[in-house]
């Protein structure tokens, strides 16, 4: 989708100048530590480790009114001592990442400069703070003898879409525009609580929309943005749509077209594409296979809504037998969707706005053999997912309810059934790797009995560490949003080689290109024998498997390590520990029977760094830093796991 002709705040713009000028003049000596005291959102922030730079400014990353900051925004800051990067996870999410002694930085996959090079002091990083600032889509005011950390309208995106065009307007703070001037020639909105760099008129030209005026007003602690659209004779607006809390569309349509609503931007990762089953092992397909098995004949004849008491009721009329999945997520999202599997839509997709507990709904074929119907909710709305012989009715309550089942499964037609809805979030078993059954929930690990005439694993080859990136090939592992995760796991063990082999490992890649170790689409079995065998038959020190993970639904984040044998567990538990202040959620040690960690004769580990299937990990695995970071701390475990636990009658390493 082509978001031409953004509107976005320049950095080092003259306000920004300005206020650090400001804040430089207000506060800070040439080069001590100095404090500031901003507003923020109603509430006061002291900042206490400033140091200026040149007419810049430089916080520190343990400032305690830094890490208020984060906190409040919603936004999540990683960095250890002697580390090259620091990375921000914002609300958004996206990754930030700066790098110590290079002004080059990184905000999601844009890269710009800083006005200078973070750096370190003792044991705490130092971040140009008005980058940081932008980056979070805020910026320092003055009020007076008040400095004010103002929220931003940060960008207005524009789609253009011939007879159509829809702005999408972001914001650093949440957002909902107020319509306060409209007439045939013009809409005003407002939005209060933002204040905006943008300010100035583009010329846009297309779908009834003849040119965008953004103005402020209001004050530095009670800013609003107004964004004003000159229309063209005839133009017709559609209502606001707020995507979520920061995010809302402004749709226009030529005199030309129909009015049409609104088409809501799938985000990268919420809806995955239905690709055939389930991709967690989790997901009980209860009614996998009905006695009337779903066939080309059955079709979605309709959907309709209606009020009911206390909430709405969506009724899918399904002619036929069929298959369903649906999936929900949570605030500030709230999407619900639900797969019709092995039915055809009849008549057109549907796109419409839809009243409250509603926002919106929309019906397609999905897949040749998948229709779709989603509901965008006002909130955390009570759902009741009920089948029956001709349809699939689901009904939306009124009222907001905590702690929802976030997906269920079941069937239509001469077999009508519904599973037990999934609870909200449980680390479910990696579900694209070859696993012998066992049950996960075994915590007290019981490792089958020695075989005492078994000859202990010495390495014939002590500095030597194997790296496995997972998938590749043939195999692509889990796919969301484009991203795969054969690309990734290479990525990362590449990043991992080149830091052991300057360290002085020797290091053996089961495949340093993307294909298959064994051959292509030969069974899980041959694969993964031909990864372990790389290890055993070298007499390796180390065996490490890199996996990225995924779940149903967006759920479940976090970095988990496998093991299987008794001896994999210390070189483990070592990996979780350098793992765990990655940025997203330590998932553990989980003993299981993963192929390769279970063949393999020296001490190994599998990890799935992080969930492609959840928005914050995504950003997280998206972003180059992130990965060289993860290699990094994996790098760092060999290390310390290696010192720790010296192979017997060797020089420790
Ligand atoms: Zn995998």
């Amino acid at each position: 989708m082509n978001w031409t002709n953004r509107f976005t705040a320049p950095i080092g713009s003259k306000f920004a100048a300005a206020a650090f000028l400001l804040v430089a003049a207000l506060a800070i000596p040439a080069v001590a530590n100095t404090s500031l005291t901003a507003i923020y959102q109603q509430q006061s922030i002291r900042f206490t480790h400033l140091e200026s730079y040149g007419n810049d400014t430089a916080i520190g990353v343990d400032d305690p009114g830094f890490a208020t900051l984060l906190r409040e925004s919603g936004a999540v800051l990683t960095w250890k001592p002697g580390e090259r990067y620091v990375l921000i996870t914002t609300d958004v999410p996206v990754v930030v990442s700066f790098s110590i002694g290079d002004r080059r930085y990184d905000v999601g996959p844009i890269s710009l400069q800083a006005s200078f090079a973070p750096y370190q002091r003792g044991n705490e990083a130092y971040l140009p703070f008005n980058e940081v600032l932008h980056a979070l889509d805020l910026a320092l005011r003055q009020d007076g003898a008040v400095a004010v950390v103002q929220p931003q309208l940060a960008s207005l995106d524009v789609r253009n879409e011939g007879d159509r065009v829809t702005l999408l307007a972001h914001g650093g703070a949440p957002i909902h525009p107020r319509i306060v001037q409209q007439s045939g020639a013009a809409v005003t909105y407002e939005f209060d609580g933002v204040g905006t760099t943008l300010t100035g008129t583009r010329p846009i030209g297309a779908g009834g929309v003849r040119s965008v005026t953004i103005a402020q007003s209001g004050t530095a602690r009670d800013p609003k943005a107004l964004v004003t659209v000159q229309l063209m004779p005839g133009a017709a607006p559609a209502a606001p749509q707020q995507t979520d809390d920061r995010d809302v569309l402004l749709g226009f349509t030529g005199s030309g077209a129909p009015a049409a609503p609104i088409v809501a931007e799938q985000s990268p990762t919420p809806m995955p594409p239905a690709q055939g089953p389930p991709v967690s092992s989790t997901a009980p397909s209860v009614a996998a296979a009905p006695a009337g098995n779903p066939s080309a004949a059955t079709t979605v004849t309709g959907v309709t809504v209606q009020r009911v008491a206390g909430g709405v009721s969506v009724t899918i009329a399904i002619a036929g037998n069929a298959t369903f999945e649906w999936h929900r997520l949570r605030e500030p999202d709230n999407r619900f969707w639900v797969d019709i599997q092995g039915a055809q839509l009849q008549g057109p997709p549907i796109e419409q706005n839809e009243p409250s507990p509603l926002l919106s709904m929309r019906v397609r074929q999905d897949d040749p053999t998948t229709v779709r119907v989603a509901l965008s909710l006002s909130g955390p709305k009570s759902i009741e997912v009920s089948p029956s012989n001709n349809a699939l009715d689901v009904e939306v309550g009124d009222n907001d309810v905590a702690d929802v089942p976030r997906s269920g499964s079941g069937s239509v037609g001469s077999v009508v059934a519904v599973s037990e809805p999934n609870a909200a979030f449980v680390t479910p078993a990696p579900s694209d790797e070859y696993a012998e059954p066992q049950n996960s929930q075994d915590t007290t690990w019981k490792f089958g009995p020695r075989d005492q005439n078994a000859p202990q694993y010495v390495p014939t080859n002590p500095r030597l560490i194997v790296i496995d990136p997972g998938h590749g090939g043939s195999d692509r592992g889990t796919i969301h949003g484009g991203v795969e995760e054969a690309v990734l796991t290479l990525d990362m063990a590449r990043r991992l080689r080149d830091i052991l082999i300057s360290r002085g490992w020797q290091v053996k890649m089961t495949r340093d290109a993307d294909v298959d170790v064994y051959a292509p689409n030969a069974d899980a079995h041959q694969e993964l024998q031909a990864r372990a065998d790389v290890a055993n038959n070298a007499g390796a020190r180390l065996f490490l498997s890199i996996h990225v993970n995924a779940y149903i639904n967006a759920g479940p984040y976090g970095t988990t390590c496998y093991i299987s044998k008794a001896e994999d567990v210390a070189f483990a538990r070592i990996l979780e520990t350098h793992l765990a202040a990655d940025g997203t959620k330590d998932d553990g040690v989980i003993k299981s029977h993963l192929y390769v960690t279970l063949h393999t004769r020296m001490p190994a580990a599998l990890v799935e760094t992080a969930f492609l299937s959840n928005p914050s990990d995504y950003a997280l695995l998206t972003s180059a830093a992130w990965r060289q970071k993860v290699a990094q701390e994996m790098a760092d475990a060999i290390g310390q796991y290696t010192q720790e636990y010296p192979v017997p009658n060797q020089p420790a390493q």
